[in-house]
């Protein structure tokens, strides 16, 4: 089974627009309701049995259950007959809000994330049908539950093995955008590792370095854009809160912020494809983003997208491409020498590998990457022997078929011929 999201801009008509806006509203309104359900019955256990705290006091029943995923969609349903307005919206637009309140409460719990948080207006970006009908999509745009036929930008045709499985729309600051997850009944195995090894090192002072030696600099058109937004935050504070001009200005920042995440992604994707085009593997150190984040230069590496890169750009180009991708320890990389594995130690401010043992001189960022290279080859090795000769068969097939999903890209047509 073949998954995979694609978006589309919508050019939905006023009625459309304001049709959107209310059911955000509506649901806006049921997370905010649902997380203070949670939230009561987090601090009605918050102090022990035999003691009251001393600001206030949760009254709960002591033997009242947490208030879950199926309890809150029952009591969702029952306060339907209250409150009209929940009548207005499909039921499973709905319950798909407090699937999401659940996933992030979980995430919570398990420490990988914060405290879901209150919504104010507008802070509600984007609700889910998470049932289409079969055919759903047609060229004029897409048929969606309560809205009727809403207009689309289609910018590329869904290949015809796909189903529409679920439809989200997205309010963004350049407009509404839906995302259409795509299903497909076929098994595309991941690429076998073959072909020209290439590990891969990401940082901040070169976005990343290969170990053939390319070092790639963050483009310089981020820096254009941040000062733009620089110069709109600092008007921002001459504006009265709320008022008309404020929105405005607030509006065009939102649109600022936007066109440096598109710009981002579109160098990541063409980034991938360049890093693809003559290999046939790729290693990445498995790192956790979330962390670096935390320290000193979280800033930075927010603002490079590292990780969104290594985690989810580049292993999505390598599998449509049929580039082997792997993960390999991160520990220590930058001090081992990549010719003679010797110790070498650096600190963050050696800039160039110097082996003391065999006296190979190289950038760090390269040596790092050929140390990952090593390692990357070396877990293939271990881990399945590479067993090549059945495999090459099942292989050029289900290329083809990839490329029927995919359209023709250049590596896979290489590879084919
Ligand atoms: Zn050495």
């Amino acid at each position: 089974m073949l998954n995979m999201t694609w978006e589309f801009k919508l050019e939905p008509t006023e009625a459309q627009v304001s049709g959107i806006e209310d059911i955000l509203d509506v649901c806006r309104n049921v997370w905010n309701f649902a997380l203070r359900e949670r939230k009561d019955w987090l601090d009605s256990r918050k102090s022990p049995v035999n003691a009251c705290s001393i600001r206030q006091e949760f009254i709960l029943p002591a033997d009242a259950s947490f208030p879950s995923y199926a309890r809150q969609c029952k009591s969702l349903t029952a306060a339907k007959a209250d409150f009209p307005r929940l009548k207005t919206v499909n039921a499973q637009v709905l319950q798909q809000v407090i699937r999401k309140l659940e996933a992030s409460w979980e995430s919570w719990r398990l420490k990988r994330s914060g405290l879901p948080r209150f919504k104010q207006p507008r802070r509600m970006r984007s609700f889910a049908f998470p049932q289409m009908l079969k055919n759903c999509v047609t060229p004029d745009g897409i048929k969606l539950p309560q809205l009727g036929l809403v207009k689309v930008r289609w910018s590329r045709d869904i290949p015809d093995l796909f189903e529409v499985k679920q439809a989200r729309i997205v309010r963004k600051a350049s407009g509404y955008f839906v995302m259409l997850s795509l299903q497909a009944e076929v098994d595309v195995p991941a690429a076998v590792p073959h072909g020209h090894p290439v590990g891969i090192d990401v940082g901040l002072e070169y976005f990343l370095s290969t170990s053939d030696g390319e070092q790639v600099k963050r483009p310089r058109f981020f820096d254009r854009l941040h000062r733009k937004l620089k110069l709109l935050q600092r008007r921002l504070k001459t504006k009265q809160k709320g008022s008309a001009n404020w929105l405005k200005l607030q509006q065009k920042i939102g649109r600022v912020h936007q066109r440096i995440a598109d710009h981002r992604k579109d160098w990541h994707f063409k980034l991938a494809h360049h890093l693809c085009d003559g290999a046939g593997m790729i290693f990445v150190e498995d790192l956790d983003f979330r962390i670096m984040a935390k320290g000193m230069l979280g800033k930075h590496m927010l603002d490079a997208g590292l990780g969104q890169f290594t985690n989810q750009i580049l292993p999505w180009v390598c599998f449509k491409r049929d580039v082997y991708y792997g993960k390999v320890d991160p520990r220590g990389t930058s001090q081992e020498c990549p010719d003679c594995e010797v110790e070498v130690r650096k600190t963050l401010s050696t800039r160039i590998h110097h082996c003391h043992n065999c006296g190979s001189i190289k950038p760090r960022d390269v040596a790092a990457a050929q140390v990952i290279n090593t390692r990357g080859q070396r877990g293939i090795e271990t881990a399945c022997g590479v067993d090549a000769a059945g495999a090459e068969v099942t292989r050029s097939s289900w290329l083809a078929l990839k490329q029927e999903i995919f359209g023709a890209t250049q590596g896979i047509t290489t590879h084919i011929a």
